[in-house]
């Protein structure tokens, strides 16, 4: 770790002021938990001018009834997330994804926006100063190489957050104030598959709030796999979302986190179709045509990917049963 570097931090106390600040101060970057940007300001990944520290902004981590939803503001930290009843009652999976997410130390600062906005993984990035000048650098920062896939046409560092996927199967909408004004999208669009910049967000934009819908009918689930229980990224994870009727799949979401530059929704058309081992042989081959997975963490990709198919079937199954009638 190197020293933080010197920055100028700026405290708004609206969302709006948020904006203005980040739009005034070129090269500025929001400050919501810091567990994810400020370890990397340590490993010298970056030299912002100033923080616009999100901690102040009124409601920003309120949970209110919406229509027959859920607003959920960005700056609600995992812990709460996690333990909220509405959450848990409601939307069980957001919940467990939440819990999954590093330790509970982290969890008690992390946000919700922050874990949707985090930088992408690679174990040529995620380092210390010296180690990558002695690597030369890499693409995704300070080089023009890239060591994982050597073509060099972008950075194809992974993106490991476990709650975009859950929120993608729910069908949930990202609420962003910026110096236009306020505009809602799905949770998906907040992303693009390239490392090095992942995220739609223009400079100026703040993710400040998650529309959730009900989920009439839907049993979702998120299954996770990682080297530590206790705390790790995801190696691998996938959010599953199933709708029965009767013997039949009346609806099926996917999505899949830790094996490309953004999480990924697959699109298996498996509605109306027997749940049975053909159409998991369909789900699992629409998982193996998306997923992505490089050399980007110390564990083999062979093995992240075979991991992932199995914990596909695995969910898919368990959701399957859960949503008998
Ligand atoms: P910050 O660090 O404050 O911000 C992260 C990024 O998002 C920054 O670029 C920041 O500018 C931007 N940002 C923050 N809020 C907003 C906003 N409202 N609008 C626009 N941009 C914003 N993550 C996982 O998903 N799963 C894990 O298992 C996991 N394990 C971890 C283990 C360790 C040891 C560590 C150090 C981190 C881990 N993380 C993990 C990453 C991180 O802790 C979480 O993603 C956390 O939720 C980030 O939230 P934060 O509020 O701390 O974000
Ligand atoms: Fe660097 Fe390539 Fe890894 Fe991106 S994928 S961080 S460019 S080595």
């Amino acid at each position: 770790m190197t020293l933080m570097p010197p920055f100028r931090c700026l405290r708004p106390a609206t969302a709006a002021e948020a904006a203005r600040l980040l739009a005034d101060h070129p090269g500025a970057v929001p400050l919501a938990g810091g567990t994810d940007l400020l370890v990397n300001l340590r490993r010298g990944l970056g030299t912002p001018p100033a923080l616009v520290d999100l901690g102040a902004i009124a409601g920003f981590a309120a949970i209110a009834e919406e229509g027959e939803g859920l607003r959920l503001g960005a700056g609600l930290t995992l812990a709460d997330l996690a333990e909220n009843p509405a959450i848990r009652a409601r939307h069980p999976a957001l919940a467990n994804a939440a819990l999954a997410v590093a330790g509970p130390t982290h969890r008690a600062s992390a946000t919700l926006g922050g874990n949707l906005c985090q930088d992408t993984r690679c174990v040529f990035y995620n380092q210390s100063e010296w180690w990558r000048e002695g690597n030369n650098w890499c693409l995704k920062y300070r080089g023009s190489n890239c060591h994982v896939v050597p073509k060099n046409d972008r950075c194809y560092a992974t993106y490991h957050g476990d709650v975009a996927p859950v929120l993608m199967v729910l069908g949930a909408e990202a609420e962003i104030v910026g110096p236009q004004g306020m505009r809602r999208q799905p949770v998906a669009g907040l992303f693009r598959e390239s490392g090095a910049d992942h995220l739609t967000l223009a400079p100026g934009d703040v993710l400040t709030a998650i529309l959730l819908p009900p989920q009439a009918g839907w049993v979702a689930g998120y299954a996770k796999l990682r080297v530590r229980e206790s705390v790790d990224f995801p190696l691998a994870g996938i959010a599953c979302a199933v709708q029965r009727d009767g013997d039949r799949l009346a609806g099926l979401r996917m999505a899949i986190t830790g094996t490309n530059s953004a999480p990924l929704a697959v699109v298996a058309d498996l509605a109306g179709a027997d749940w049975d081992d053909a159409a998991a042989q369909v789900l699992v081959a629409a998982i193996r045509k998306t997923a992505n997975v490089l050399k980007t963490t110390s564990v083999g990709p062979k093995y992240r990917r075979r991991v992932l198919l199995a914990a596909a079937r695995r969910l898919a199954d368990d959701l399957w049963r859960q949503a008998a009638p």
